[in-house]
């Protein structure tokens, strides 16, 4: 057996496809969908990240408006460049970039966003209507994992999903999601307190590996058959290439290719839906409605 490889880059297109489309109509009403995205400081992961967003929305003929500060923004200069797009009519999402710099408090950025722009989802509000099952904004990779499934006809509702990482961005949201009637999947999540997280992986149906370990999930933590969604973005040193690191997953993919159902592209796999999934999140915002799950 040979697992079937998930390419998110394929589904991705399709839902960006449906959004360029929606963002056609709205400019037609005289509508531009616009984003607006704030980068604190230089980490070089997230200047790769906010650059992904901006070719991915000016693709689609969204307006990205870029503001980039120094690291050594106070937070209060933060809070109030928020306040100011919160109340800016042409803007209709707003995406702070984490990490933020360390004297900033996370919970309170996010959640000074209007949950009515917050496309990320993930202020205090989204994420209490995502739990609670109430219409709201998605975060984008839990979403476009569920999108990347359904995709590849990959059965959730009575399912097991095991999910490896308990993080506010990916690893909770998606438990979260899978929850909800509407995808009606059984969820365990395993973390750093779970001493043996290979005892549930290997009774998992899905597996999302969402821990930011390369290599964490090997062959014998595997049902056979099972589908394996690797989250995982890590930068692991290589002197061989020219940026002097190589993209990997928390999988062991090769090895992982004889045993798993399916299989997700790192890079390529769920990367490129996190992306697709903003830029539905923005054509909603711009709409004034929230795509359910
Ligand atoms: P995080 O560091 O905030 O959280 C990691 C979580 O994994 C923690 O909850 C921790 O308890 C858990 N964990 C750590 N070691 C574990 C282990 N051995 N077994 C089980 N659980 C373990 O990370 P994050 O922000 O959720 O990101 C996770 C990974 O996903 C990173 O590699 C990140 O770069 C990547 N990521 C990718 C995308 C994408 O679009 N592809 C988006 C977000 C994050």
């Amino acid at each position: 057996m040979s697992a079937i490889i998930i390419d998110g880059k394929i589904t991705a297109a399709k839902i960006q496809e449906k959004v360029r489309k929606r963002t056609a109509a709205l400019k037609e009403k005289g509508i531009v969908p616009c984003l607006a995205v704030i980068l604190a400081g230089e980490d070089p992961a997230s200047v790769s990240y906010v650059t992904s967003k901006k070719k991915a929305l000016e693709e689609i003929g969204m307006e990205d408006r870029e503001i980039r500060l120094p690291g050594s923004v106070s937070e209060a200069e933060l809070l109030g460049l928020i306040a100011s797009l919160n109340a800016d009519p042409k803007v209709h999402g707003i995406l702070v970039q984490h990490p933020f710099p360390r004297h900033m408090d996370e919970e309170r950025i996010f959640s000074a966003v209007n949950p009515d722009k917050d496309v990320d989802g993930f202020s205090l509000a989204s994420a209490g209507n995502l739990a609670l099952g109430r219409p709201g904004f998605i975060p984008g990779t839990p979403f476009g994992i569920v999108h990347l499934l359904r995709d590849y006809q990959i059965p959730i509702a009575g399912r097991h999903v095991v999910i490896l990482g308990r993080s506010n961005i990916v690893g909770k949201p998606m438990a979260n999601l899978l929850v909800r009637r509407e995808l009606n999947a059984t969820v365990t999540v395993c973390h750093t307190g779970t001493p043996d997280p290979a005892v549930f992986t290997r009774q998992a149906d899905i597996i999302i590996a969402a821990a930011g370990k390369p290599g964490l999930v090997t062959a014998d933590m595997v049902k056979p058959g099972a589908a394996v969604i690797d989250v995982g973005m890590n930068r692991v040193p290589d002197a061989s290439k020219k940026k002097g690191y190589r993209l990997c997953g928390d999988t062991d993919y090769e090895g992982l290719l004889e045993i798993a159902g399916w299989i997700t592209k790192v890079p390529g796999g769920v990367g490129p839906m996190t992306v697709a999934m903003l830029t539905q999140n923005v054509a909603d915002a711009a709409e004034d409605i929230h795509t359910l799950p």
